[in-house]
């Protein structure tokens, strides 16, 4: 159930209208949109007698929502969702489009440092690097962890990105939400629903990367539950999906950009680094992301990838990603976007 306000509605009446479907013992979302606000109803107890709430004021219309997914869905928010990071000018859905750059792991201080000065000169506004890997095997290397963290912090203050790095668990989710601007979950927890609830009741944004046998819907209902539990700021990713193809690691469906588009006002990212998961592929697919309409890309650079602790198969060089960095800066303005320029001061307030 959707309540949409009237387009000036004030702030007690979307107040009053909120602390109603409450007093019901259902949860209300206010989600301010462009228009108007729209309060998403949720809960699992059937569905809601929408007579008491249309005559409140400031109450256009009481709509029931058909879609599994309601927090997600455009029909509460049409325009797109743009999140912003107070002291930066890095956004993701915006006109800007969200580069993130970085190795798959933070492995040194040196290293790190390293690939982070290039892919701030280059333009990118967010830094990704691993600190808890999700591996197949037990043996490889599991990441730095709180060591990684400190170290993606420093990288903050030195070169004035925003810090995206995965939370594999509930222990590492609290780490990782004191250091970073905006926690990962990986493909493999998409449908760890104790853990997107977790990150739901929390206030960093979230990244969420698509399962890799996850449906359209699946994906969808996955930002659901992090929506569901009050936190909006919900990026998703594509990041490949299993198939019978073996030419690449994953199958990277840039279909699902603009089906996402249509359906949900959540800002959707490309991964093309794990969903080809061949370094001469990511410029390539890189393009393609950005003329599909994505409103970003997430892209594993590595300084001496032959000796990465993980996915140096498929890590760009940094004058590789210069390259990407200046191919897409002449796609982007097609699709009415642009790409920044280098990061223009380093010296950023602690997040
Ligand atoms: C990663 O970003 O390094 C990663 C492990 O991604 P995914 O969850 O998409 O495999
Ligand atoms: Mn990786």
């Amino acid at each position: 159930m959707l309540v949409v306000m009237k387009a000036h509605a004030s702030e007690e009446q979307v107040r009053a209208v909120c602390e109603k479907v409450e007093s019901l013992g259902y949860r209300a979302h206010p989600i301010p949109g462009a228009q108007r606000t729209a309060i998403g109803i949720t809960g699992n107890r059937g569905t809601v007698d929408p007579g008491s709430l249309e005559e409140m004021s400031g109450v256009q219309e009481v709509i029931a929502v058909s879609k599994p997914y309601k927090l997600v869905s455009r029909d509460i928010k049409e325009d797109d969702t743009i999140i912003r990071f107070p002291g930066s000018d890095a956004s993701f859905g915006g006109r800007d489009l969200a580069i993130v750059g970085g190795p798959c792991s933070i492995e040194s201080p040196e290293q790190a440092f390293a690939i982070a000065e290039r892919v701030a000169k280059a333009g990118a506004r967010f830094f990704r690097g691993g600190a808890y890997k999700p591996r197949t095997s037990p043996y490889a290397f599991q990441g730095l962890g709180e060591e990684a963290l400190k170290i993606m912090a420093e990288i903050r203050e030195r070169y004035g990105l925003r810090i995206i790095t995965e939370a594999i668990d509930h222990e590492s989710l609290e780490l990782v939400d004191q250091y970073a601007d905006v926690i990962q979950i990986g493909a493999r927890n998409m449908q760890n629903f104790s853990l997107l609830k977790k990150a739901g009741r929390l206030r960093k944004p979230v990244l969420l990367k698509r399962g890799m046998s996850a449906t359209l819907e699946e994906f969808l209902m996955a930002a659901e539950y992090i929506m569901s539990e009050g936190n909006y700021d919900v990026i998703l990713c594509e990041r490949g999906v299993r198939t019978f193809a073996d030419h690449t690691r994953n199958t990277l469906d840039l279909s699902i950009v603009p089906a996402v588009q249509r359906l949900s006002h959540l800002p959707i990212v490309v991964d093309p680094s794990h969903g080809t998961g061949k370094r001469n592929k990511v410029i390539p697919l890189s393009r393609a992301a950005v003329a599909v309409g994505a409103d970003g890309l997430l892209i594993e650079v590595h300084n001496d990838p032959d000796h990465a602790l993980s996915d140096g198969a498929q890590s760009i060089y940094p004058d590789q990603f210069d390259q990407l960095m200046s191919e897409v800066r002449q796609i982007a303005p097609i699709l009415h976007r642009s790409v920044q320029g280098p990061v223009a001061h380093y010296a950023v307030a602690k997040a």
